[in-house]
């Protein structure tokens, strides 16, 4: 269908509120917070501050090749987390939305293999997902639009965004 699911920057950090309280109610401690850039990095700022957590960590993943196409698998952009530092510790994956769960099983992998334990958190989880996240504050098979990317980029005021420069 053509509905989409809306989220606001407002209703987001009521989202988060809720997505943390799931966390602590479960009694589930986490040493570190594993964001996945881009979108990741919203809800673990969040998260951190919600469940007192201040080691935050960001692993870049991208879907997407250079001229736009989609890979058929996402891939880990370096630099990777130190695998020494995370050993030992209880880390929450932190992402926006499984949709494929591609991504988030990426690094459910990685942390598999890497860190003491992992469970994952998201704002987002479509039924089709390969990935069931351990914590989810909705579910839903629309397509959602994010407050932090549902606008183009600013360009510099005056100026035509880079895509219509050679028009111009
Ligand atoms: P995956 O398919 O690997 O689970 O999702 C990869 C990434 O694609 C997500 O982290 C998110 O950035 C983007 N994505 C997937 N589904 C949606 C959606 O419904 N809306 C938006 N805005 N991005 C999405």
């Amino acid at each position: 269908s053509d509905e989409r699911e809306n989220l606001t920057y407002t209703v987001f950090g009521q989202a988060i509120r809720e997505l943390a309280q799931r966390v602590a109610d479960d009694g589930y401690e986490p040493d570190i917070i594993l964001s996945i850039a881009r979108g990741g990095l919203f809800v673990a700022g969040g998260l951190g501050y919600a469940l007192d957590v201040k080691n935050l960590h960001v692993m870049n993943v991208e879907f997407y090749t250079g001229v736009g196409e989609t890979l058929a698998m996402p891939v880990m952009l370096p630099p990777v987390p130190n695998v020494v530092d995370l050993s030992r510790k209880k880390v929450l994956i932190a992402d926006d939305v499984a949709d494929t769960g591609k991504t988030l099983k990426l690094v459910q992998d990685f942390c598999a293999a890497h860190v003491a334990e992992a469970r994952s958190a998201v704002v987002y989880e479509k039924s089709h997902s390969l990935v069931k996240c351990d914590y989810v504050w909705k579910r839903t098979d629309q397509w959602i639009n994010f407050p932090w990317s549902v606008l183009p980029p600013v360009h510099r005021s005056g100026e035509a965004p880079k895509e219509n420069k050679e028009a111009l």
